[in-house]
């Protein structure tokens, strides 16, 4: 078998009749990282003892029958804004460089409970804002499959792990679209969940309201597998759904075995499909409308008229939500402290010297926003603006199952290419309005662009709590 393409199911598959070990396992993704990952520049840093320690102990468990699951002794690598207890928790930013994380996040508590390995902490753009990777204050990560290309982001250390063979599988986290983006421009397949599906706890916060914690994957059950996984009810979390949660992998299971959308509704939304995407991508996502119909499902015409003002508004939540909880970074708790002559000073010298350009230009612009004189023209409107984009989707769901879109207005651009910020933010166009809405959403790979060869994605958009259709209709799609 190859290590560096197969899915979480194979891999246990061999692990469960002994063909391989996770020992085996993990010292090949090893390798694959030492031998590529110069070049890729996917991981900040590598624990290859506790990797190693860890797959030893799941190797002994297995032996003695008492694996903790069948995936007992996968690596899964973990975006670093994720905390792994008793590792470092940059979120690729000066101001956190030497933060060990106290516990583990939620979601990897849960990985763990099943044996998943952590496996390296995965660069991103510092505090997930970006779109590239290119605001890490570390280093670039490049696209895989064209490494003159950036891999998205910001959770493009993920998606560049998964696409590069390091790691059967990632965590990320999606505020506006740092899973689906990626996931389209390095061709694996991304979930951003329902808002509250999945456990904030130990994921460093940027706009609360939006974030959420989301597999990559090389497949659509591994997604139902990893999404199992971490999802469900957390009383740290206070945003987190009571709702029983689970059944993700067997919806994916029942998809690839029927291979049929029978049944299914597919709405067009269509201020997604009034141009803005180029033509490449445009011929790749005709040729998985008439897929999806050839399959059996339906397609149906929707609108969501407020989408228009989606980027507007979520530089204005989104900005408004990190000034005040990146407020807490300012050289006296944790991370970088630069000594100024009195208070005021080492908050100046730490937060100058610490956050980068972009987070900068968010905290002014957020701050902005939320103060007084301003905060009734600008926040209060955005949250009514939000209401109408959600209730938008609330109709479109009346007529149909889920929504199909781009995932991305062009595929994986070149490093520099966009160098103005409001042209970066443009490029999550077609992802943020389902952050503002709160339900959730996939990126299926859906073939590749002619002119580049680089990957083109579609986007299934779902309404809260709809997974499982998702990823039932990603996996008959992804058979196809
Ligand atoms: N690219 C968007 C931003 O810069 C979304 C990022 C994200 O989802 N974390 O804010």
């Amino acid at each position: 078998m190859n290590i560096s393409t197969a899915t979480l199911h194979e891999l246990a598959a061999e692990l469960k009749a002994g063909n391989l070990s996770s020992v085996e396992l993990c010292q090949s993704c090893l390798d694959a990282v030492a031998q590529r990952d110069g070049e890729i520049g996917a991981f900040l840093e590598i624990n290859q003892d506790n990797v190693l320690a860890s797959a030893k102990a799941a190797d002994e468990r297995r032996a003695s029958g008492n694996a903790l699951s069948d995936y007992d002794g996968i690596p899964i690598g973990i975006k670093d804004n994720i905390s792994v207890k008793g590792e470092r928790c940059s979120c690729a930013s000066k101001i956190l460089e030497n933060l060990t994380s106290p516990y583990d996040a939620t979601a990897v508590e849960r990985l763990r409970k099943q044996g998943f390995i952590p496996f390296g902490r995965l660069n991103m753009d510092e505090f997930a804002m970006g779109s590239s990777c290119e605001n890490s204050a570390f280093q670039k990560t490049r696209n895989p499959l064209d490494t003159t290309r950036v891999p998205g982001g910001s959770s493009g250390g993920s998606a560049a792990c998964v696409a590069a063979g390091f790691a059967p599988a990632a965590l990320g986290s999606d505020t506006g679209g740092s899973i689906r983006q990626p996931a389209a421009f390095c061709g694996v397949v991304g979930m951003k969940p329902t808002y509250g599906r999945v456990s904030r706890h130990g994921l460093v916060a940027f706009a609360s309201s939006l974030d959420q914690i989301g597999p990559f994957t090389r497949d659509a059950e591994d997604c139902g597998i990893l999404l199992d996984a971490i999802c469900g009810f957390d009383k740290m979390d206070s945003t987190s759904l009571p709702d029983a949660a689970g059944g993700f992998a067997d919806a994916a299971r029942a998809g690839a075995a029927t291979g049929s959308l029978k049944g299914m509704k597919f709405g067009l939304p269509k201020e997604y499909y009034s141009g803005g995407i180029d033509a490449g991508s445009a011929k790749v996502l005709d040729a998985a409308i008439e897929k999806v119909k050839s399959l059996g499902g339906e397609i149906v015409d929707v609108s969501l008229p407020h989408t228009k003002y989606a980027i507007a508004v979520y530089y204005i939540i989104a900005t408004a939500e990190a000034s005040a909880n990146l407020a807490r970074f300012d050289g006296m708790r944790y991370g970088c402290r630069i000594e100024g002559s009195d208070l005021t000073d080492t908050y100046f010298k730490s937060r100058g010297n610490g956050f980068g350009d972009e987070v900068k230009r968010r905290i002014l612009l957020g701050t902005y926003v939320l103060s007084s004189g301003y905060y009734d023209a600008y926040y209060l409107r955005a949250q009514k603006v939000r209401t109408l984009i959600r209730k938008d989707f609330e109709n479109a769901f009346n007529a149909c199952d889920m929504m199909l879109t781009p995932a991305a207005p062009q595929v994986a651009f070149k490093f520099g290419e966009k160098s103005d910020p409001l042209q970066m933010y443009l490029s999550d166009i077609f992802t943020i309005s389902l952050n503002l809405a709160g339900s959730c959403g996939i990126a299926v790979p859906a073939g590749v662009d002619e002119n580049t060869g680089m990957p083109v994605a579609m986007q299934l958009l779902g309404p809260a709590m709809a997974e499982a259709k998702l990823l039932q209709a990603t996996a008959a799609f992804m058979r196809a």
